[in-house]
């Protein structure tokens, strides 16, 4: 097991056969010390891509993300959420549904902070639908930026999002992935990345 892997199988806790809750590191309180070393796979992973800026969404995926602009040297965006649709002038937006929240919210990044100049990686804490990451890459092709990958801290391998995007080309780099969330365990797919 990786030290990601290791950190979920301790600590990780399984509310149901498809959602992990790992509160105690990454989605309540936030484990400094683990999100550097995700700052550091993905800065690895990634350092040959030319990335100008990060993009994420509030709030989970801004620890790792930060941690991976410190290591690439570029800022980091995330994307704001909004309960209802309006229109705003200077705005990219874009409609998600969220997985565990049930609900869709609007998400927005402001023109200021992501152009055509830039060349991108969008992070985020979980991948499960793939719903997070189509609306940021709505976002950044409205933007008319360049993606070069998708780095996930932790996959939903048996859901349907990671294969949805590599069927679209995108390069995706999930730091763990999990097989299964059968019986309250946790059973990772052995090619996750480190
Ligand atoms: P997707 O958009 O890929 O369907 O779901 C990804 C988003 O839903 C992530 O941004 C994450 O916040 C949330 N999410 C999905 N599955 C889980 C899960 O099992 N546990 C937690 N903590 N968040 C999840």
């Amino acid at each position: 097991m990786n030290f990601l892997e290791q950190k979920i199988a301790a600590e990780g806790k399984v509310l149901s056969e498809s959602v992990l809750k790992v509160d105690s590191f990454l989605n309540h309180q936030v484990d400094p010390q683990l999100m550097q070393k995700i700052g550091e796979e993905f800065a690895k992973l990634f350092s040959d891509a030319g990335i100008t800026k990060i993009v994420t969404l509030e709030s989970s995926g801004i620890a790792p993300a930060v941690m991976t602009g410190l290591r690439l040297n570029v800022p980091v965006v995330f994307a704001r959420k909004r309960k209802s649709l309006t229109l705003v002038d200077g705005l990219y937006s874009a409609e998600v549904h969220s997985f565990t929240k049930r609900e869709t919210n609007e998400i927005s990044v402001s023109k200021d902070y992501l152009t055509s100049d830039d060349v991108v990686l969008i992070l985020d804490d979980f991948l499960a639908n793939g719903q997070a990451v189509l609306g940021l890459m709505d976002i950044v092709n409205q933007a008319g930026a360049k993606l070069v990958g998708v780095g996930i801290v932790i996959e939903k391998g048996f859901q349907q999002g990671g294969q949805l995007l590599r069927e679209k080309g995108i390069r995706v780099e999930s730091l763990a992935i999990i097989d299964s969330l059968t019986n309250g365990e946790v059973t990772f797919k052995r090619e996750a990345t480190h």
